[in-house]
């Protein structure tokens, strides 16, 4: 059986930084938003039952998901948010499933933003890392990424779960509140405790 560790954090909490760490020390790296934008880009395979159910007007001339339309759906039809997710998240899941069993690799970092708040998750892995850091860090990295501000990046860290309840079905904690440079030794030694248990597993 693959053995695969959930690789969850906050928005700008640093698990892209992570888990680019661990694929360059050899574990092979299954990313659930990448596979979320595969599945809406032109020709995704998300792209026909999400016309079925939402219409012409949430896909773009080039084929892929219009996520502005997407999103003023979202906002004046309450259910349509879910609608949304009950035909995205089952192909996610499947897409993760599928590349897991053909990672050829010691083990697989599975990178789910959502991992604590989205159930379906935590049944897949056998060990749960959280990348840590201060939530103003967080505020701080999300503004300076995306040009947020400091409320916009608080509105997105209000609708995810909180930084105790991440730390608290953790496994392993990743201290990512310092400088870049402190992350390296950290996935160092995750990756051998991992190898470790893949190799047992
Ligand atoms: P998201 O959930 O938004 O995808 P993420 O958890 O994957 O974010 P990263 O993309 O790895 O986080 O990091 C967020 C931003 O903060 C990036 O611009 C990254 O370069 C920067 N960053 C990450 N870690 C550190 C650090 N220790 N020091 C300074 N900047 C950092």
């Amino acid at each position: 059986m693959t053995f695969i560790v959930g690789l969850t954090g906050g928005i700008g909490s640093g698990k892209s930084a992570a888990a680019t760490l661990f694929e360059e020390f050899g574990a092979a790296v299954v990313d659930t938003d990448a596979i979320a934008h595969e599945l809406t880009a032109p020709g995704g395979t998300a792209i026909a039952p999400i016309r079925a159910a939402f219409g012409d007007e949430v896909v773009a001339p080039n084929g892929a998901l219009d996520r502005a339309a997407m999103r003023r759906k979202v906002f004046t039809d309450a259910q349509a948010k879910g609608r949304l997710e009950a035909i995205l998240h089952p192909m996610i899941r499947a897409e993760a499933d599928r590349r897991s069993a053909a990672a050829r690799a010691p083990y697989v970092v599975l990178v789910v933003p959502l991992l604590v708040e989205s159930g379906g998750y935590r049944s897949r892995v056998q060990r749960i890392a959280v990348v840590d850091c201060p939530e103003a860090v967080q505020v701080a990295r999300v503004m300076s990424r995306s040009g947020l501000s400091a409320e916009e990046a608080r509105a997105i860290m209000a609708a995810q779960v909180g930084r105790e309840a991440r730390l608290a079905v953790a496994d392993d904690v990743i201290d990512n509140g310092g400088e870049l440079a402190a992350l390296r030794p950290q996935i160092e030694a995750l990756h051998r405790r991992y190898l470790e248990m893949a190799a047992v597993s």
